[in-house]
Parts: C-alpha cells; structure tokens; sequence
C-alpha cells in the first residue's frame, strides 16, 4: 500500500485529535500518559498564524493527512531501513533491492501526480518524508531527495507533455532512478561557469563534457544534463538541460568516489563524449536552463534541509536514551547539567530549524518564489544538524567514537548538508542578496 493509499485509510479510521497522543508537532513522540484518559487529553486543535517576514500569513499545522504520512515514512523507515543502514554503509553499497519497496511505499514519486503513477502529494508531504527517512539513513534520504527533487523535479517543471508521459511513470515505479547532473570537476558553487558543451547537429544535439558528485549517477534510468548551449551570451544565458539515457551511448558513469558520509548513496562521475540526444530529449527552452535550475535548487534546498534536521532529530533521540542510560560519579549521565545543556540547545535549534524548513515547503506550495526562504531553511538546518550530531557523539563519550553507536553515522552523514546543493556560505549570499536589494 503507498503512503498515499495508507493516509486515505488512515484518515477514514482516526481523527486528528489523536495527534495529540503520539507525536507533537515536530514528530516527537510525546508519550501517552493521559492517554487512557480522554476526558485529559486536549484535543483543541494546534492552529496559530503567525506572521511571517515575506509578508504571508501562517498557518503553521500539518493537515491530517500530513500526520498519517509521517507515520507512515517513520514505520516504513524503521523496518526496512534502519535494520540495514550501518551494513549499507560498511560496505559503501547502494542497496538496489529496497528500490522496489520505496517505489511500492510511493516514495519515489511523491510529488508527482497521480496521473503519471505517483502519489501526488505536496512539498510539505516531500519534507516529511524525507526528515523521516534521515532520522534512520542519511544515504537513502539523500537518494529519495535527489530523485524527487532534482531529477524528477525538473521533468515535473519544466518538461512537456510527452517527456512528462515517457519519464515520470518510470521515475514513480522505480524502474527509472532520476539522476542530476549540474556540478562538473571546474564548477560547483559557481556553476555557471560549466563546460560541458551541447551542439545542434540537424535536429539532434551532440553533448560533450564531464560531470562529477552526480548522486545515483552509475544506478539512474535517465539523467538530467545541464550543458552550455551558446558561447557567445554571458555565462548564465546560454544553458540548456536535456534529458539522457543511462543508456545512451557515449554516457558513462563511473563510481569510485570514496565519502565520508553518506556511503551507501551512489555518487558518481559522469563522461559525455559526442553522446547524441534528438531535440524531443531538450528539457525547457534553449539557453534558459540556467534559471529553470535556480528554481529546481530551492526545492531541492528544502529537501536537503528537511534530510539535516531528520538526521540531527534521530542523532538527539540517541542521545538522551544514552544519557539516561550511562552513568557516572554515581548518577546518570543525564543529571549533569552539562549533559543537559547539550541536549536542550540541540532540541532548540532543531526545532527552530524545523520551522524554517516547514515555511520553506509550505510557501513552495503557495507558488512563487521562495530562494531566501529556502536558503534560510537550509542554512539553519544543516548547520544546527551538525552541531546536533557533534553533541550526540560527545554525549555518547568514546562509544560515539566507535561505529557500535549510529550516532557517528549521523555525524559523518550530516556534514554533507553544509555541502550539497549550494554550500552555507552560497546559502548566506543569497540571503544577503536578497537582505540588500530590498
Ligand atoms: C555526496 C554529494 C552529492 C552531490 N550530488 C550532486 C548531484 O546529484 N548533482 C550535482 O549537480 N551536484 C551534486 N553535488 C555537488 C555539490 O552540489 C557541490 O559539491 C557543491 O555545490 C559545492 O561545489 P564544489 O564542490 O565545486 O565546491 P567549490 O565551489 O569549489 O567551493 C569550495 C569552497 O569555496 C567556497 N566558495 C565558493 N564560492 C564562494 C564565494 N563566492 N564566496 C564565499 N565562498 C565561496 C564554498 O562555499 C566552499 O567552501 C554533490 C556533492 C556531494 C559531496
């Protein structure tokens, strides 16, 4: 059953109220003490608007269907990933058999309608799913975020009907894996300065260059390509994506990229020689790549903000069971202040991160741009993961050092968010951009 069907049923079956007695607003699970007793239980509803600085105002609750799903992603994440994570990364595997279960939980077309295969949720069910996930695997977080966000994503955008028909059935059912590929061995955080060239040849165009960091790479179905269409315009001007088949030939992608984290994620590099695409295969309009992409990263920062705060919420829920657990001089470690301040400013900062993420995705569903907002997003969440995860790993001691624990897991995991799809510091200037221009 996809997480879809599960939130129709379960929104037949339970009310809203019930949220109350599980999970609070973060997901957190709350405990149930008055839960035998209803009469104790506040139903009210958790609805505040608040005003927020792009002038919108809030409503800062998750729909019901929103709460099933998050259920739902959490179960499914417990039982059929986290059993496995540490294995995965071990062994630096992309673990391809949990492909179909993905596909079948409805994971890999989360935001794609349902006329096209997939679940046809919104970008806050997006977020929710993937925080879900990284709370257990930082890898396949990212997988399901790139897939969804970026590869799919830009079809979803920017392709035509009959991209949108051959593709997304494909990328929903996980025959397909969606790759995308922006960033070359020259350019990352300045990308457009690419060098991957695509040139008309009739109807058809002949793409030539290298890319590099492409996540699922080597185990993708298609791959979006982002290639300099027109030399003679500034940089930004003259770039046009297509989409290419893994199989094409003249495609290679080659794995042997060695992380820190992340491991079980595929990361590959990809070479384009006189790889030929006829122009039913150009995504978008010619030269306008650039800017399509611009739009297709602040989802994706969204997505990757959502990853960091699943895994530093998954990080400090190891971490207080620890502290409760170990003791010292006498007394659980958890009664030293010390122990505690950690914790608290990691909850703190995870929650307000939280919020910033969950604005982020709500405004992206209100259409209209959204790039401060998701940077801010990003900025916050993958900086406060970081430190998060640090702490669990110091709150564990010399056990947070050794892999018995996930929580250095988390920690290597999490340093990617400060990275992928525009560093902190890419983060902070578009913030400031926006700060200045107003
Ligand atoms: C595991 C992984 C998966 C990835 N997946 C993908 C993918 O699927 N598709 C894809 O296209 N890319 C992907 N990337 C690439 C990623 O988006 C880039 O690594 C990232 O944007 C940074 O680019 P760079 O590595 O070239 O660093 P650089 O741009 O070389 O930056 C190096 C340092 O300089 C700083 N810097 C650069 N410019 C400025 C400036 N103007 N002011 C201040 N500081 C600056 C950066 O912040 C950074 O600290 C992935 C990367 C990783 C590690």
């Amino acid at each position: 059953m996809t997480v879809r069907e599960k939130v129709e049923v379960g929104r037949k079956h339970c009310r809203i109220s019930q949220k109350a007695e599980s999970d609070d607003f973060f997901g957190n699970w709350r405990g149930s003490r008055d839960s035998r007793d209803s009469r104790r239980r506040d139903t009210r509803p958790l609805r505040r608007d608040y005003p927020v600085s792009c002038g919108h105002t809030m409503n800062f609750d998750f729909d019901e269907s929103h709460v099933l799903l998050r259920k739902s992603v959490r179960e499914f994440a417990r039982a059929e990933i986290a059993p496995y994570a540490d294995g995965w990364d071990s062994d630096e595997r992309f673990p391809t058999e949990l492909v179909p279960k993905l596909a079948s939980m409805g994971l890999l077309g989360i935001r794609i309608p349902e006329e096209y295969g997939g679940s046809g949720m919104d970008t806050q069910a997006y977020a929710l799913s993937i925080e879900e996930i990284a709370r257990v695997d930082g890898s396949i977080a990212l997988t399901v975020a790139s897939h969804n966000g970026l590869g799919t994503g830009h079809l979803l955008a920017f392709g035509t009907e009959a991209q949108k028909r051959r593709y997304l059935p494909m990328a929903a059912s996980g025959q397909a894996l969606a790759a995308w590929a922006l960033t070359e061995p020259g350019s990352g955080s300045d990308a457009a300065a690419l060098r991957t060239t695509a040139r008309r040849d009739g109807t058809d165009w002949i793409l030539n260059g290298s890319k590099t960091f492409i996540t699922q790479g080597s185990v993708c179905g298609f791959c979006v390509v982002l290639a300099r269409t027109n030399p003679d315009v500034p940089n930004r001007s003259g770039i046009t994506a297509f989409i290419v088949d893994r199989g094409t030939l003249g495609f290679t992608a080659s794995k042997h990229l060695r992380k820190l984290g992340c491991r079980a994620s595929d990361t590959a590099e990809i070479v384009l020689d006189e790889v030929r695409v006829s122009d039913g295969q150009r995504l978008g309009d010619v030269d306008h790549g650039f800017a399509d992409t611009m739009r297709i990263l602040d989802r994706g920062r969204v997505s990757i903000a959502a990853m960091a705060i699943g895994l530093g919420y998954g990080a400090l829920d190891k971490a207080v069971a620890y502290a409760k657990a170990r003791s010292a001089f006498g007394k659980p470690i958890a009664a030293h202040q010390a122990i505690q301040w950690m914790l608290a400013d990691s909850k703190t900062e995870l929650d307000a991160a939280a919020l910033l993420t969950y604005r982020a995705a709500w405004l992206s569903d209100r259409g209209g741009r959204y790039s401060e907002a998701a940077s801010m997003a990003k900025l916050l969440a993958s900086e406060s993961a970081t430190r998060a995860c640090n702490a669990a790993v110091q709150v564990h001691g010399g056990y947070g050092y050794v892999r018995e624990f996930d929580v250095e897991r988390h920690l290597r995991d999490v340093k990617l968010c400060e990275i992928g799809e525009g560093t902190s510091e890419i983060q902070r200037m578009v913030v400031a951009k926006n700060l200045l221009a107003r």
